[in-house]
């Protein structure tokens, strides 16, 4: 599959196409009606480019099938849950069959592969377990490809630099922000990477990042950094990995069909051209999605990769086509911030968020600790500013600098209070 040509390629995509709609206009009640709404018989679907009349489905409709509205097998059949983190404070559900598993096992397997790792590899797992895909997907795919898991989860970043030195992982697996944490942290604490760790590779995820990331992130902690990228609505990671040639991410496209297509009108962009990414999952069993709208921004490479392999390549992904707050790719809402800060005890009620860009995002919050809670003996400013650390984590997915001020250093105002500072829109 890794390997197919070109032609075999989109022969096998135009099969499992037919097979995909025709499965969910029966199974699925949503794409019953919209199909008929498009007036579009799964049997019109004659060539890849009938997928251009397909409805297109977006996260609300997901988050208006919730729980489980969406899903095309009886809950019997279900073997696995995850969820994003919804806007709405409802998750959204995603549900994987056998097959789902299965076929998310062989994709980050292959993900591995292209990455550069080996069999025998000893994978230290970094990425969120639980509701997240992260954290099982990376675990998967490492054991079907013959490696052993580390399974961290995120954060006890002390624990983390330790195991890289004493465990002697030679793939590290997180988010690049994170990844860059670490390199800091381990510099601070008097590792030096190069030496004391063992690391080969680092497959990192979940977020955009750029060049000067990865060169730091390499420089940092002495390893050679890949770039992957997933929806949990799409299994989660897995949809598309770089290979050693780093000219872009493969998209498995067996699994994955790719279009691009400008974010307002929904029509397709010219080839090369930038645009939102939409995908069709050719044999998604649990919750076969049509035309899945992403939301990132990128463009596809059809032309061979020197690696081999045909499927298409995606360029870095650039942001989100929406205006919310996006942090290192993350939608985030000040809401959530001051959610997780007002339950942390020991925090005062005035914050500030500031959100920069050097090389990659960057959260910043600020945070004024509560004043009895200051003057008493339990107050421990690093702890306190783990726990908002650790908490913001859990909520956010993305890890956040935090300070701790005096009681009363934050510049108050009579009216609404500005608690976001969003730095990068004067960098244009
Ligand atoms: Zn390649």
């Amino acid at each position: 599959m890794e390997r197919l040509r070109p032609r075999a390629l989109r022969d096998l995509q135009l099969r499992r196409l037919r097979k995909t709609v025709r499965y969910a206009a029966e199974r699925v009640p949503l794409y019953k009606r919209r199909l008929k709404a498009a007036k579009v018989r799964p049997e019109d679907v004659r060539s890849l480019e009938d997928v251009a009349r397909l409805p297109f489905t977006t996260k609300d409709d997901l988050r208006d099938a919730y729980p489980y509205g969406v899903l095309a097998v009886p809950m019997r059949e279900i073997r696995e849950f995850h969820a994003s983190s919804g806007t709405t404070g409802k998750p959204t559900v995603v549900a994987y069959t056998d097959h789902d598993l299965d076929v998310w096992r062989r994709l980050m397997a292959r993900s591995y592969a292209a990455a550069g790792a080996r069999p025998g590899d000893l994978v230290q797992n970094a990425y969120g377990y639980g509701l997240f895909t992260g954290g099982l997907g990376f675990h998967y795919g490492a054991q079907a490809f013959g490696c052993s898991v580390w399974p961290l989860s995120g954060g006890n970043t002390r624990r983390q630099l330790l195991f890289l030195k004493d465990m002697r992982p030679t793939v590290l697996a997180c988010t690049p922000s994170y990844a860059l944490y670490l390199a800091e942290e381990a510099r601070a604490n008097g590792y030096a990477p190069r030496k004391d760790f063992h690391l080969r590779l680092g497959m990192f995820g979940a977020e955009p990042w750029s060049e000067e990331a990865r060169r730091k992130i390499e420089d940092g902690l002495g390893l050679r950094a890949r770039d992957c990228y997933g929806l949990s609505e799409l299994y989660g990671p897995g949809v598309a990995m770089e290979c050693e040639e780093q000219a872009g991410l493969h998209i498995w496209s067996d699994e994955f069909l790719a279009e691009v297509v400008d974010p307002h009108s929904g029509e397709a962009v010219d080839e090369g051209e930038a645009g939102e990414l939409v995908f069709t999952m050719l044999t998604r069993e649990a919750m076969p999605l049509l035309r899945f709208r992403t939301r990132d921004l990128s463009a596809l490479a059809t032309d061979g990769c020197a690696c081999g392999r045909h499927h298409p390549r995606l360029t870095r992904i650039r942001g989100r086509s929406d205006d919310m707050l996006i942090i290192g790719g993350v939608n985030v809402f000040p809401s959530q911030i001051e959610h997780v800060l007002l339950n942390v005890e020991g925090v005062g009620e005035w914050y500030e968020i500031v959100v920069d860009r050097d090389i990659l995002d960057r959260l910043f919050v600020r945070a004024e600790v509560d004043p009895t809670f200051h003057a008493s003996p339990e107050f421990d400013p690093g702890q306190l500013q783990q726990t908002i650390a650790e908490e913001l984590r859990a909520v956010l997915s993305i890890w956040a600098r935090v300070e701790l001020v005096k009681p009363g250093s934050l510049p108050r105002s009579e009216g609404k209070a500005k608690r976001v500072v969003d730095l990068r829109k004067s960098l244009g």
